[in-house]
């Protein structure tokens, strides 16, 4: 297999191919928080792969589902048809976005993907014919932040702002404008928070401002930024951008793919601000890791501007192959069904507490810089010199040290850059939470 693998498979990331070992690791089975290898060793999942398995590996109520679906119906097309399972899972997402997020026009139109990439995609293109079809055709410019990562397809980079990843298809891009991350360790500003009275929201103002003429909406991660770094935005600034986009008549895309299904101690992080916004894009723990799935949920009135008749062109002329899956549908109808007869979200605190306790222990060692949480997300970002900031250079590869020698132990975990994820499964134990951070906690000290 490995020499299969390395003759065959271009791996994401090229040069990261293996996570920087010489070998890939293969894995064969999962279990509960566990991932086990070919060689027969079990590693603790702190990533939940990537950040998918809010309720672990293998779950026997998914598997059940997922195999009876098999037994009816394996595929068929979204385009003019439909199936059970995405009827059924489209009303239990609509209901449940329309209760939990109770503060603006509920997102009741489900349109189906297959990743966070598409669900991203999807909504920039419904948000620039909502205008289109409205007769408002000068609108062509997005607004997003700075250190923000929505995926990897062309539309998606266009409003991406993490350099490494997006610069070089900078001629291929649409039109986006980056405003300053809420990114309070390393202020763009060089302010304080609190004391800066949220400068970076006034800076977001004032692009609004000046362009909102072509402004088609503003997309962004809410409360967390996660894979430029696990940043966690003050308290305020969602809500602030709410207002801003009211005021201006502006849509407000929230990409939910990461802190999605309960991650953040909530369902959705929306609901820490109370803010309903007008298109929400949600992927990753939507099957439980099961099966490709993506959603775009947009509110009636903008589902509306796509009706008429056929020679008024307001179609959506977007649909792919595999759109509302009947075994990923039936897989995230019973994965919703876990949260529901578990309480997934209520068990939470608990573990929230415990990680906020470790990640202060981690916070004093010297090459902890910063430490980040919201709910069960956490990131701890490695710094050489704590006392100026001083990053680690960038072909010393700190961040994977740290992983490497994390796995030795059996733990795995996949940083970025030199931020250290910390993303388990939400059903992850008391116990092998601790351990996971205690780990950590001493792959971090061996740095020293
Ligand atoms: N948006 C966010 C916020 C993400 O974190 C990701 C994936 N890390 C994506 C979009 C893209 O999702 P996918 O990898 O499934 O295309």
């Amino acid at each position: 297999l490995i020499e299969w693998d390395k003759k065959y498979i271009w791996h994401p990331f090229t040069q990261m191919k293996y996570w920087l070992s010489d070998e890939p690791t293969i894995f064969i089975e999962g279990r509960d928080c566990f991932l086990k290898d070919v060689d027969g060793k079990w590693y603790l999942d702190g990533v939940s792969s990537l950040w998918v398995n809010i309720h672990g590996h293998r779950r026997p109520e998914i598997d059940e589902a997922v195999k009876a679906q098999i037994d009816k119906l394996a595929h068929s097309t979204l385009l003019g048809a439909c199936n059970e399972p995405s009827i059924l899972l489209a009303k239990r997402l609509a209901q449940l976005l329309a209760t939990k997020l109770p503060w603006g026009k509920p997102l009741t139109k489900i349109f189906y993907s297959d990743n966070g990439s598409t669900a991203v995609e999807i909504a920039m293109k419904i948000a620039y014919q909502y205008w289109v079809n409205q007769g408002i055709k000068d609108k062509d410019t997005f607004v997003s932040l700075r250190e923000g990562y929505h995926g990897d397809t062309i539309g998606a980079v266009s409003v991406g702002g993490v350099e490494l990843f997006h610069e070089v298809y900078k001629p291929l891009l649409n039109k986006s404008i980056q405003a300053p991350a809420p990114y309070c360790y390393r202020c763009e500003l060089k302010l304080s928070y609190p004391s800066c009275g949220l400068a970076c929201l006034g800076e977001m103002e004032k692009i609004i401002k000046q362009n909102h003429e072509k402004i088609i909406a503003v997309i962004v991660e809410p409360l967390v930024q996660c894979a430029g770094g696990i940043i966690v935005w003050p308290e305020g600034y969602l809500k602030g951008l709410r207002k801003l986009c009211n005021e201006y008549n502006i849509l407000l895309i929230a990409d939910e793919v990461a802190t999605g299904f309960g991650r953040t101690g909530r369902m959705f992080a929306c609901e820490h601000e109370e803010v309903t916004p007008d298109i929400i894009c949600l992927s990753k723990g939507i099957t439980n890791g099961y099966m490709p799935l993506a959603v775009t949920a947009v509110n009636e009135e903008i589902f509306n501007a796509f009706l008429g008749e056929l020679e008024e062109r307001k179609t959506f002329y977007h649909g792919h192959s595999y759109t509302g899956n009947p075994l990923a549908c039936a897989a995230a109808v019973a994965n919703l069904e876990i949260f529901e007869k578990d309480k997934t979200i209520e068990t939470l605190p608990p573990k929230i507490e415990l990680l906020k306790r470790k990640l202060l222990e981690i916070a004093e060692l010297p090459h902890a810089g910063d430490v980040r949480q919201k709910g069960m997300i956490a990131g701890i970002e490695l710094v050489k010199d704590k006392k100026t900031k001083e990053p680690f250079p960038y072909n010393e590869q700190t961040g994977w040290k740290v992983v490497r020698a994390a796995r030795k132990h059996g733990v795995w975990l996949r940083p970025l850059g030199d931020v250290i994820v910390i993303m388990p499964p939400l059903v992850v134990s008391e116990k092998n939470l601790e351990r996971l951070l205690d780990v950590i906690k001493d792959c971090i000290i061996g740095l020293s």
